[in-house]
């Protein structure tokens, strides 16, 4: 058996990064085997696979080769280094050629040809959209990327509260004086928004406007410290209970209070992309709008999507992977990119709705759910509330969690149902939730 050392992770959607090490064994016509030694957990890894017929094509393609290897026997960390590239081509072909010649030509219709997926991006909502369709249906990527661009900025002018004409800014604008009507898709958000809040016991509260602009950072100002008078009389206009829904109309029940789906609308946003690129017949994408993600089918030859959760104490750097359950979504909320520091101390945009002060204790929360929506708003509605809290209400959605204590060494407190799902690409200690 020739020894390969494999240390580049090969993604099936090549979104993450380098961080784990796999040496790799020998391959031959009809059978493989890998074995090497993980970087992170110091544990050798083995896998034995027999090459299906369908994967003919993936032989003579070397990237998916050493992927599929791995992959099929059960091996999580995929390896690749570019200059072993050649050597492993060879030694495929050398090895595979004669089964190779006969298969191919019995079976050309079953060749399965799976190119690289491609994938589109474009500005919106304040942050970046991709849209990425495996290889086999790329000629509906433009098409694909049109439709979702135009939803997206169609519910931007809806819900955003940076344009004095959306929707939300005007309802914002005469709360505590009168109803007005409201376009579908907002009006549908504040019935979730009021769902979340109800799950959460107000944790997740979309009226927590006017305290988040309390610990906005104001041009040319030296950020400062909320007073308690203005972090109190902020909070009394905080209640999510008080949106007041009517026949195509909303209600915002007390003056001053101030709307704010930051924590829930990328969610809804990728939820309606990625029907909307089901009912144009595209079955295998992901759709991701600022690191809220929904996939749908698989990404290629087989392989499920995976998404990569960076790192929060290391922004340039993947902390683990995960492979998706089909259909689902993804989303993580933490205090890492977007805070305000006052006086050498870092307060993040996550409020508690209690204290009106920015939610500590974690790192970070990944949420995985069966739709977008319910990700977002779980993971920033969690994310205040804390692990121990929050665990009725993830057995009760059925969402599984990844939480990242505030706290290094790193650890991972997680669901049982993410554990056989979840690589870490760090050293750090995977526990399951406390208290579950
Ligand atoms: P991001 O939008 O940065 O990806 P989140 O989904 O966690 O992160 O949402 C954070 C945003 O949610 C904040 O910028 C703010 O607009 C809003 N928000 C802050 N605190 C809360 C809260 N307790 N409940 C609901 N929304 C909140
Ligand atoms: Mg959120």
């Amino acid at each position: 058996m020739r020894s390969l050392i494999l240390t580049r992770i090969l993604p099936p959607n090549g979104s993450y990064r380098a961080a784990h090490g796999v040496e790799g064994c020998g391959a031959s016509s009809r059978e493989a085997a890998w074995s090497g030694v993980s970087e992170t957990t110091q544990r050798t890894v083995t896998a034995r696979w027999v090459v299906p017929l369908t994967s003919l094509r993936d032989s003579l393609r070397t990237k998916r080769f050493a992927a599929l290897r791995c992959v099929r026997g059960s091996v999580t960390a995929l390896g690749w280094q570019d200059t072993y590239k050649d050597q492993v081509k060879a030694t495929a072909l050398r090895k595979s050629i004669p089964i190779c010649t006969f298969l191919v030509l019995l079976l050309p219709a079953c060749s399965l040809f799976s190119p690289e997926p491609v994938s589109s991006s474009f500005e919106t909502m304040g942050t970046r959209a991709t849209l990425t369709l495996a290889g086999k249906e790329s000629s509906k990527l433009s098409g694909a990327a049109d439709k979702t661009k135009q939803l997206m900025q169609d519910l931007n002018a809806e819900l955003s509260v940076y344009r004095a004409d959306s929707a939300v800014s005007r309802l914002n604008a005469v709360a505590g004086v009168r109803p007005l009507e409201v376009p579908e898709h907002t009006r549908r958000l504040f019935e979730l928004s009021k769902v979340y809040g109800e799950l959460t016991s107000g944790a997740f509260d979309v009226t927590i406007g006017p305290v988040v602009d309390l610990w906005r950072p104001v041009k040319g100002q030296t950020p400062s410290l909320p007073t308690d008078d203005a972090l109190t009389e902020a909070l009394a206009r905080v209640d999510f209970r008080q949106i007041q829904l009517m026949d195509g109309a909303a209600f915002l029940a007390r003056r001053g209070m101030r709307v704010d789906l930051g924590g829930i609308g990328k969610g809804y946003a990728v939820d309606l992309a990625w029907r909307e690129c089901r009912n144009l017949a595209v079955r295998n994408f992901m759709f991701d709008l600022g690191g809220n993600v929904r996939v749908s089918g698989e990404s290629e030859s087989g392989l499920a999507w995976s998404i990569a959760i960076r790192n929060p104490f290391d922004r340039s750097a993947t902390l683990a992977r995960i492979e998706m359950p089909d259909d689902w979504a993804v989303a993580t909320s933490g205090q890492y990119e977007r805070f305000i520091e006052i006086e050498g101390r870092r307060y993040g945009h996550i409020v508690d709705p209690r204290t009106g002060y920015p939610a500590a204790g974690l790192a970070g929360v990944t949420i995985l759910a069966p739709n977008a929506t319910m990700a977002d708003a779980l993971s920033t509605g969690l994310f205040v509330l804390g692990p121990k809290r929050s665990i009725p209400i993830v057995k009760k959605t059925g969402a599984e969690a990844v939480f990242i204590p505030d706290k290094q060494p790193a650890e991972l407190w997680v669901t049982p149902g993410i554990r056989s799902k979840l690589t870490v690409l760090i050293p750090a200690k995977v526990q399951v939730l406390p208290g579950w």
